[in-house]
């Protein structure tokens, strides 16, 4: 993709964090890295702090939103839209790589996020909404009958045709799978699938998005493909740490 596209950007929504993509191009200020994950120490792959910017020319090449256990659909979409459209506009990609893992939906095996395929897919709407040369991929996802319905959904958004896709399955060998509801976009995160949303701080600015959101909003690139962190509010300045 390299050879024929000078700025890719590569955006990972699985709950993972992208390490080996960012590790591939840590160095590189042709293609950017954004990885919205769960950060701990004690989650694969215990990488993806903010601090990991990149190195050299590639500083501020490799954006990192590292998130908490819970985080709820409104909050997940408007984190990414608000990091997104800043970055699409002043780094100017000429191509789109779209990791769309699962395993950031609710009531996965693996994951501890409280999004809907609905929310998922509005990242994916979101996206193509740029008219950018786009490659969309699959990535993680454990529990397997809600993988198989959040592409089916995000398939169709690629396609333009999420409005006319029922949310009542079609009848197929693998009916018992899907029950008991038999719908394209089941509750994923009420009730006792409702994991404690740990990403809000004592104020809005405190939880580890805002200060994620704060920072790489701040961030500009040029043509010349160079990158800077512009002045920022408070929150932001404290993270002036980072350009050392
Ligand atoms: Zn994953």
């Amino acid at each position: 993709m390299c050879r024929v596209h000078n700025r890719v950007l590569y955006i990972d929504i699985d709950i993972h964090h992208g390490d080996g993509v960012q590790e591939a191009f840590y160095n590189s200020n042709r293609v950017l890295t954004v990885s919205f994950h769960k950060y701990s120490p004690d989650f694969f792959p215990g990488t993806g702090h903010l601090d990991e910017l990149g190195h050299s020319l590639g500083k501020y090449f490799s954006l990192n939103v590292p998130l908490q256990d819970g985080i709820d659909n409104e909050s997940y979409v408007a984190l990414f839209k608000s990091i997104m459209e800043p970055t699409i506009y002043t780094f100017s990609p000429s191509a789109i790589v779209l990791q769309c893992g699962a395993d950031s939906l609710g009531c996965d095996r693996l994951g501890a996020f409280n999004l809907s395929i609905a929310a998922h897919g509005e990242c994916v709407r979101y996206i193509k909404s740029f008219n950018l040369p786009l490659i969309v991929l699959g990535g993680g996802g454990y529990t397997i009958k809600n993988v198989s319905r959040c592409w089916t959904y995000e398939t169709s958004v690629l396609l333009g045709l999420e409005g006319s896709l029922p949310n009542t399955l079609p009848h197929t060998p693998y009916d018992d799978f899907f029950s008991p509801d038999w719908k394209l976009h089941p509750e994923l995160a009420g009730g006792r699938n409702r994991v404690e949303n740990m990403n809000d701080g004592e104020d809005q600015d405190g939880s580890v998005g805002e200060v994620a959101r704060n920072a790489w909003c701040s961030v500009s690139y040029d043509a010349r493909g160079s990158a800077r962190l512009d002045a920022v509010g408070s929150r932001g300045n404290e993270r002036r740490g980072m350009e050392g």
